[in-house]
């Protein structure tokens, strides 16, 4: 089976070391984005340079119309897409639960749990066996992220349960269906959330007294995608250092 990767929120972070390591290996890559082309198109340049295939296509995924958009796309232009990594997320400013307004939770949910939903269903439609699903969830499914953000920590569990449900559902039909939970990785992210020194600050709390890199936690997702995964399926990996 030729592979097609999707990568949500390809431009940056987890996103673009996940896309430049599936490009390395033999996936033809659909580098999803919301707003950075040039950002996505540097992603698509390396890959391509590397001897790879690459695209860089701007869909917003909590739009069903643009993740229906973002699916013909990629077919149109590698063929049947096999592989999928819902990585694409946001947050905003450390806050605590009783200040964060409705427009904000909603903003939050939409974008990290609706996404993943869209992308997953549209996923499934059009997988054949052999195809498999990562999603990027977060440490803070675990934790609830008390006086920072409980509402990306909630948009996390809810990944979570929806990995666990979608793996046990379409496991029969050789799809498989797990998710990384990173603690703190060294990218833009902790800059929306108003603090970009944030993975330095809280270093010396993790049991291996560091952050982690983007590229740690893209290795992760490469082998669960990987037919080396070939008997794991609704299973939760931390790339937490410990945490
Ligand atoms: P990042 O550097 O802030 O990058 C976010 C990416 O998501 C960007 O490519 C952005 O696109 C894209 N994006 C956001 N909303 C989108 C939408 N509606 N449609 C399409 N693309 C969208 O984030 P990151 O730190 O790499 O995080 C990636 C994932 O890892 C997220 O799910 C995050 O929750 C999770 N995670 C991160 C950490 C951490 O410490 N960094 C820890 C645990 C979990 P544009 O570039 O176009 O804006």
């Amino acid at each position: 089976m030729s592979k097609v990767v999707i990568v949500t929120g390809g431009s940056r972070g987890i996103g673009a070391a996940t896309a430049k390591l599936l490009g390395a290996k033999d996936y033809a890559v659909c580098v999803n984005y919301l707003a950075n082309r040039d950002r996505a198109n540097n992603v698509v340049d390396t890959i391509v340079r590397n001897g790879g295939q690459a695209f860089a296509y701007q869909a917003d995924v909590s739009s069903e119309a643009d993740v229906i958009r973002l699916f013909d796309a990629a077919e149109e232009r590698f063929g049947k897409v096999t592989h999928l990594v819902n990585n694409a997320g946001i947050l905003f400013t450390q806050s605590k639960l009783v200040d964060i307004d409705l427009e904000r939770f909603s903003k939050v949910l939409n974008s990290n749990v609706v996404s993943c939903f869209l992308c997953s269903r549209e996923a499934i439609r059009r997988f054949p066996p052999g195809s498999a699903i990562v999603n990027v969830s977060s440490l803070a499914s675990q934790t609830g992220s008390p006086f920072e953000y409980v509402d990306y920590a909630a948009s996390k569990g809810a990944m979570d349960t929806l990995t666990k449900g979608l793996s046990r559902e379409v496991a029969a039909s050789e799809i498989r269906v797990n998710a990384v939970r990173p603690g703190f990785i060294y990218t833009d992210m902790h800059a929306d959330g108003g603090e970009p020194g944030r993975v330095d600050r809280l270093a010396p709390q993790i049991p291996m007294q560091r952050g982690g890199s983007a590229e740690e936690v893209a290795n992760t997702i490469a082998w669960l995608l990987s037919d080396e995964a070939s008997y794991v399926t609704g299973s939760f990996i931390d790339v937490a250092g410990g945490r």
